[in-house]
């Protein structure tokens, strides 16, 4: 046990109390070794002397092994984590190695780059000290056969066997000492590293990892020299991963397998075998990146599916609009050339056809051949304004004067069923901002409606209010009405109200034009209505007019 110690930090010293924490001392050649380290020789001499009275530096006496008792209790109070290496200074010498810790229970004083370097060695002389039995004789007999189990295993590497087995594996094998000093290593290995394997010998396995990766590799070692019941369940062996760097500054990673070399509980050294991952990891990196792409690129699949769907779909219904519009202007288009057609024959094969009916055949075709001119004219226009080729050609107007317009062009069909016309407008001007042509369009169709669409004597009353910014008319009827399921679809192009055995001319392209030029004035419309009882439509403009 005594020569354990020794072989791993020459001599135990003492530890005790002292202002900046606590002082291990591990010396061999007492100050002189100190004064090499560098430090102030005085301190740690009358330091050492009041610690060490009548030390022999050969021997551990029967009290030097008591205080060893200090240092497990220390270990027991506290657990590791609870110290700090505030200072570690080592030095070789007759190729020993010595250290000296200073410890501190404060934080502040840990110097990180302490800790990987003292964790192997603190936890060998934990485990030592853990081992350790204070109230137990320590007899020489046990003395000899420590010294035996660490002899046999500093001949491991001598051993030929471990040799041959060194020689041919394709892996990094190494042996450590108790304090984590490469005590063997093999070619292989070394050559992953860009070292020559003498070049390692001696060098502590922590210098060669990546920075990054020390924290974990200090718990890693830590578990090895704990042996808890996880790594006896595994027979001591811990695998862990180690980010090495080569000679040359390159990243390797290994798995590493490692396993304590014990002797009755106690460590000689560590066992590893490392496999060198480094290519493995980087195409798990590689395929990890190209599934990353895989999930991204499945995903814009199927959001382009998707969108090609709703396009497909978007595309159907604008097909299926067409035919429809198509077959409606064909169908309005093929009425009126048909009477056209039909009495411009009768005209033409009966040469002796009475004057009057003559005149009132080519009335007809007059008609219709106007109709006909109307309905292209319209669907013409309709085009124009869905391919947004029509703006608007503002101007200031009175709006009652333009009302007064539409009800004269009107005054035919209102005056033939005697319908009574009713207004309700204030006595001034109202002016508005907006195109007047498109508006008297407007104002022409709903009058039109509502005189078309009401029975003879019945009646039509058309307001306008001047509201702030706005202007609201609105032109009531007490006519057929209109079902509530279409007053939705009155808008649509050709839609007309199915009404049996009623026929009032008309294309239904009408209201049509009326909701496109309101909403190109950004105004509102909206249709009320009662079958039998009438129709009330309600047009909102903004009046936009600094009048
Ligand atoms: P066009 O105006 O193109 O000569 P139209 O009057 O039939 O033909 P729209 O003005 O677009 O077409 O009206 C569409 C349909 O809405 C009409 O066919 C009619 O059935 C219904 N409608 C419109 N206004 C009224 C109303 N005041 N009363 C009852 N039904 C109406
Ligand atoms: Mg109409």
């Amino acid at each position: 046990m005594i020569e354990v110690i020794k072989n791993t930090l020459e001599i135990i010293g003492k530890m005790s109390r002292s202002s900046a924490g606590y002082l291990i001392k591990f010396n061999s050649v007492e100050s002189k070794i100190i004064s090499s380290f560098g430090e102030d020789e005085e301190v740690y001499k009358s330091f050492n002397d009041s610690l060490f009275q009548n030390h022999n530096s050969n021997k551990l006496n029967q009290n030097e092994i008591k205080n060893l008792g200090t240092f497990k209790n220390l270990i027991r109070d506290y657990s590791w984590n609870s110290f700090f290496v505030k200072k570690m200074i080592s030095k070789e010498k007759d190729h020993k190695s010595y250290y000296m810790f200073l410890f501190s229970k404060e934080k502040e004083n840990f110097e990180e780059e302490n800790i990987y370097a003292v964790t192997p060695i603190i936890n060998n002389l934990i485990s030592l000290v853990k081992n350790f039995d204070i109230s137990s004789e320590y007899s020489k007999e046990e003395s000899s056969k420590s010294l035996k189990g660490l002899s046999s295993f500093l001949e491991l590497k001598n051993n030929k066997f471990l040799k041959s087995f060194f020689d041919s594996s394709e892996d990094l094998v190494f042996i450590l000492d108790q304090n984590g000093c490469f005590i063997s290593v093999n070619d292989y290995g070394s050559a992953c590293l860009d070292y020559e394997p003498k070049e390692l010998l001696d060098t502590h396995f922590i210098e060669l990892v990546a920075s990054k990766n020390k924290a974990i590799m200090a718990k890693s070692f830590q578990k090895i020299l704990e042996e808890d019941s996880s790594t006896r369940l595994s027979g001591g062996l811990v695998t862990f991963e180690a980010v090495l760097i080569s000679k040359f500054g390159n990243e390797i990673i290994f798995q590493i397998n490692c396993k304590a070399i014990r002797e009755k509980e106690k460590i000689l050294g560590l066992l590893g075998v490392g496999k060198n991952i480094t290519e493995l990891r980087s195409y798990e990196e590689k395929i990890t990146d190209l599934n990353i792409r895989l999930i991204e690129a499945n995903r814009i699949i199927s959001v382009e599916r998707q969108r090609s769907k709703r396009q497909g779909a978007i595309l159907a219904e604008l097909n299926k609009m067409k035919n429809e519009f198509i077959s409606n202007v064909s169908h309005e288009l093929r009425t009126p050339l048909a009477s056209i057609i039909g009495f411009s024959e009768t005209i033409s094969s009966d040469p002796n056809m009475p004057e009057e009916m003559r005149l009132e055949f080519n009335e007809i075709i007059l008609n219709e051949g106007k109709r006909l001119a109307k309905l292209i004219n319209d669907v013409l226009d309709i085009s124009r304004l869905e391919g947004g080729q029509i703006e608007l050609v503002k101007s200031e107007f009175d709006i009652i004067t333009l009302i007064e317009d539409a009800i004269s062009a009107n005054k035919k069909i209102i005056d033939s069923k005697e319908i009574i016309l009713t207004k309700e407008m204030p006595p001034d001007n109202i002016i508005i901002n907006a195109d007047k042509e498109k508006i008297l369009v407007v104002l022409n169709s709903l009058i039109n409606n509502a005189a078309k669409f009401t029975l003879p004597k019945g009646r039509i009353k058309i307001t306008a209010q001047n509201l702030y910014k706005e202007l609201e008319l609105t032109i009531s009827d007490t006519g057929v009405g209109i079902p509530e399921k279409d007053i939705p679809l009155v808008f649509q192009k050709f839609y007309r109200v199915n009404r049996p055995g009623v026929d009032i001319p008309g294309t239904g392209l009408g209201l049509v034009f009326v909701k496109q030029i309101v909403d190109l004035h950004k105004g509102f419309i909206t249709i009320q209505s009662e079958v039998n009882k009438g129709t009330t439509v309600i047009i909102k403009l903004p009046r936009e007019s600094k009048v």
